[in-house]
Parts: structure tokens; C-alpha cells; sequence
């Protein structure tokens, strides 16, 4: 009998702790080599995520992963590289360049099914230009849904049931108990970016009605749902029960028939406990008013905790209706409009940027939270341009919401004013007992802007070194004032700060009324 490997005698769950440790230090993969019993008890955990491209539709399963690896396999993540997108005309696998052909077939009917552990898929690409309506077919579709282990489904930049075929049939005949259906589409578009049109305009006539037979199947057993705006069947949440639905995420640009329509549609979500309304804006225009009044005159979801809403527009009544039962609320722009600074394709000066004239004011964004009775926040997240009324809005905060543990302001300055009032900010933030954590973009007028002309070098990407090196001592000074004056609750303040690396917030542990730079958060 082969002795025992001495780790291997460590009590199971001390042995997967260590496990647990290695996968994310590093070092799993090279223990796993060292005997085949060790390689046993490290395969569950180093094989629990996969990843795999796939570019055809494969003959063999252990082509898509060795036979080995399929017990273990609890979260799959797929990318499709396929060339049907490109030419569907020379394509075995499809005969329309919008349905793929690599990620269909046995891949879900057959092969998935015999993964015993499997939990959860994602499915996604990079499109580029042209390959914007390309997506899974319907067959491919069902056939995800009846994987009997899975609880959740992630669809990311590719499209579901972009086109019909005569021969499907839209009913679903067998569907896991899925908890969770993320299905992500647009990106919010910049307003300094130009992005080239796609030479096909999607049709989502085919999707919506794909889309609404599934949720149709999924009603009993989901709890998150993430649709694209444009292909929400808004009707489907009236047709059906939804006794788990407890977060509803739409994302994307909003038609009027559904900005119209949202707030009836969500009053048959009885659960539901957050909402989030990444609506993107037009150029100079909101997307709309969601109270309409003649639906509704209380709010549909009387216990909900989060509220995400983009572009507030101060003339609509939802402020004066919403539950008191929030916990939650962000009121901003998407994307955040400081990522109008950070863009080096910029044509204008970023704050005269046309998203800009959306934002509102201090007074305004006063005026609308006054009109809201939300005392039992705990987060707020708001986006604005300082006016008159900057210090009334600051204190308003600090009274109203005496128990919120995590503030984050996005604070843009008034026109034409070359200073941050960053002592007055913070004396009057101080009042927040319980605040924990403080994310602020303050609009400092040192920030480094990226210059188009520097190219990628010593200084970090398109950022000037000394202008990045100025700005690192102004924003440390400005962590020390919070530091220094906010209530001795408070453990981390964040500070955007553009940088070499991705990471643009830099973060601060507070102790002792002193700001410390954390790395690498
Ligand atoms: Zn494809």
C-alpha cells in the first residue's frame, strides 16, 4: 500500500483551507504535480473554473475538455471565436452568420448535461464591427436551460435568439431551477467617443419573443435577472408569478414605451428588494420620467432596499413616492461622467462634454432627496456639479441619513471655479457617526488629464510622470484632511486618481486620524 503523503493526513477541511490559500497565491498547480494523491485532492478545487474558447463546433467531447476535469467542473465560462459570425456561407455548423454554430449542438444538448457539478455558465464575446447581432440560437437556448445542475446562466455581448428558423418551436419542454439569469448587452457610450455605427442594425423582434417564452419558464425559481433595454418583454413579469424575484437589473438605452411601462411592469415583482435602471442618456436628453401617474399611485415594490437610477430627472414624482424601506440609492450618470476625463480621445474640454449639461446641480440634487423619505439609508451614491446650494446639500446628507456607513460623491466644480472647498466638504460630512467608507471624486483641478500626444511611457499610459507625481501629493493631502476630520468610524476614503495602472481609486486606511495609501487596491 502506497504511503500517505503527510499533508494528506491533515483533517479535510484544514487540507481545503491550505487548498483554498494556494489557489489564490499561487502555488496550486505546482502541488497538484507532486504526487498523484495530492493531484486528487487538488483537482476539485484547481478545476472548479473553466475556460474555454471555442472557434467550431467540436466532433468530440474531450476535445472541449479532457474526461477527467468534467466532475469537477462547477463554473464554465465559454468564449465564442467562432467564424460563422464572419461568413456563415462557408460555415458546417450554421446557415445564418446571427446564429452561431460553435456554441450549439452536443456542446449543451449532450455533453454539458454529464458535468455532475456544474453550477454555472457564461457565455460571451469580444464583437467586433460587424458581429453585434450575433448570438445563440434558440435549440442552443432550451438546450442550456435543461442542464438539470445549473443555477446560473450569464450572456455577455452576444445575443440571445437573434433570429428564428421556421423549424423552432418556441416552448421550452424541460428547465433547471435557475436562481439567476444575466443577460448583459450595451455598454454605456461616451459622449466624446464616436462609435462607428454597426453596418447591421440588430432586430430584436426574434429576441424579445425568445426571451419572453424563456422568462416564462424561469418565472417560479429566479431571484436576479439582468436584461438588455433593448429587448426587455416588459409584459412577461404581468403574465406570470415571479415568488423569488428579488433583484431586476435593465441596462442599455430606454424606449419611451418602456420607460412608460416599468413601473406597472415591476408592481407584479412583490419581492422584489433591489432595482437598478442603468438607463444611458442621449446627448442632451434624459430618458425619462418613470412616474406617470395614471398606474400607480404608491410605489409598486413596497420593500425595496436598492434603488440604482441614472440621470435623475428632478420633474419626476418617483421622489416623492419612494418606500421607506430603502437602504440603497445611486443617483448617477452612466458611465460616471469623470471617465469623460480619463479618455484620451476627447475632442473637448471634458466638463463642456453635452452629457455634462444632464447633471444635476447641488440645489437640484438637494431638492429631489428632499422629497424623498429614505431616513433608513445606509448607502448613497450621488453624481452632481456644485452650485450655490453645494453646503445645503452636504449637511442635508449628514442629517438625513444619520446612518449611512458608505457615502460615495462624485462632485463635479461649478463653472468657471478653479478650487475644491475640501475642509468645508469634510466638516460638514464629519456628522456622519457611522460612516465607514468614503469614495469621493472631488474635480480636482490638478488632475492629470491624458494627453493624446505622450504615447504610453515612463509616466503611465497617456498621463504625463510629473503631473501624475503633483497629483499623487494633492490627493494624499486630501486624504489627510478626511482622515483628520471625519468621525473616528470611518476606516477607508478613496480618492480618483488616474494612474499607470487600471486601478484609478486610490484607497486610504484610516486610523487614528491618519490616511494611509494601501497598495494595489
Ligand atoms: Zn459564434
Amino acid at each position: 500500500m502506497p504511503q500517505q503523503v503527510p499533508i494528506l493526513r491533515l483533517n479535510e477541511d484544514v487540507l481545503n483551507a491550505i487548498l483554498e490559500i494556494l489557489l489564490g497565491t499561487g502555488g496550486l498547480a505546482e502541488l497538484s504535480r507532486t504526487s498523484r494523491q495530492v493531484r486528487a485532492a487538488c483537482m476539485p478545487i484547481l478545476f472548479r473554473e473553466c475556460y474555454r474558447r471555442m472557434y467550431v463546433c467540436l466532433p468530440e467531447p474531450d476535445w472541449f475538455l479532457p474526461y477527467p476535469l468534467w466532475s469537477h467542473v462547477q463554473s464554465l465560462v465559454i468564449r465564442d471565436e467562432c467564424y460563422d459570425k464572419i461568413d456563415a456561407s462557408r460555415s458546417r455548423f450554421t446557415d445564418n452568420c446571427l446564429l452561431c454554430g460553435a456554441l450549439a449542438g452536443p456542446l449543451f444538448e449532450q455533453w454539458l448535461p454529464r458535468m455532475s457539478r456544474l453550477r454555472s455558465v457564461t457565455l460571451y464575446q469580444n464583437p467586433r464591427n460587424d458581429e453585434h447581432s450575433h448570438g445563440i440560437s434558440w435549440p442552443a437556448l432550451c438546450a442550456v436551460l435543461s442542464i438539470p445542475t445549473i443555477r446560473a446562466l450569464n450572456i455577455d455581448r452576444l445575443h440571445v435568439c437573434p433570429a428564428l428558423r421556421p423549424s423552432d418551436e418556441l416552448h421550452v419542454a424541460a428547465v433547471a431551477p435557475l436562481t439567476s439569469f444575466q443577460y448583459i448587452l450595451d455598454k454605456a457610450a461616451l459622449s466624446s467617443v464616436y462609435v462607428r455605427p454597426a453596418s447591421v442594425q440588430p432586430n430584436y423582434t426574434a429576441e424579445m419573443i425568445a426571451l419572453s417564452t424563456a422568462l416564462g419558464a424561469l418565472h417560479e425559481s429566479l431571484e436576479v435577472l439582468s436584461l438588455p433595454t433593448s429587448s426587455v418583454p416588459i409584459n412577461v413579469f404581468s403574465m406570470h408569478t415571479w415568488p423569488c424575484l428579488r433583484r431586476l437589473v435593465l441596462r442599455g438605452q430606454p424606449c419611451e414605451s418602456l420607460v412608460s411601462s416599468l413601473l406597472s411592469g415591476i408592481s407584479h415583482l412583490p419581492s422584489l428588494k433591489s432595482l437598478v435602471l442603468k438607463f444611458s442618456a442621449e446627448t442632451r436628453t434624459r430618458p425619462g420620467i418613470l412616474w406617470r401617474g395614471e398606474d400607480v399611485t404608491s410605489f409598486p415594490c413596497p420593500a425595496l432596499e436598492e434603488l440604482v437610477l441614472t440621470y435623475p430627472d428632478p420633474s419626476d414624482q418617483i421622489f416623492d413616492h419612494l418606500p421607506p424601506t430603502l437602504i440603497a440609492l445611486s443617483l448617477c450618470c452612466w458611465r460616471h461622467l469623470y471617465h469623460e476625463f480619463l479618455s484620451p480621445y476627447r475632442f473637448w474640454i471634458p466638463s463642456d462634454g453635452p452629457l455634462f449639461a444632464l447633471l444635476l446641480s447641488s440645489s437640484e440634487m438637494c431638492c429631489v432627496l428632499r422629497r424623498s423619505q429614505t431616513p433608513m439609508l445606509v448607502r448613497l451614491t450621488l453624481e452632481y456639479r456644485a452650485d450655490d446650494g453645494d453646503e445645503e446639500l452636504l449637511h442635508h446628507i449628514a442629517q438625513a441619513y444619520p446612518r449611512l456607513t458608505y457615502l460615495k460623491l462624485i462632485r463635479y466644480r461649478p463653472h468657471g471655479v478653479d478650487s475644491v472647498p475640501v475642509e468645508r466638504i469634510t466638516r460638514a460630512l464629519s456628522l456622519l457617526a457611522y460612516l465607514s467608507e468614503l469614495k469621493v471624486h472631488l474635480d480636482l483641478p490638478d488632475m492629470p488629464l491624458p494627453g493624446l500626444y505622450l504615447g504610453r511611457g515612463s509616466g503611465g499610459g497617456f498621463y504625463s510622470s510629473s503631473a501624475i507625481e503633483k497629483f499623487s501629493d494633492t490627493v494624499e493631502q486630501t486624504a489627510g484632511v478626511f482622515a483628520r476630520e471625519l468621525s473616528a468610524s470611518v476606516k477607508y476614503v478613496s480618492i480618483l486618481a488616474p494612474t499607470a495602472s487600471q486601478s484609478i481609486w486610490a484607497r486610504f486606511r484610516i486610523v487614528n486620524g491618519k490616511a494611509f495609501y494601501e497598495e494595489n487596491s
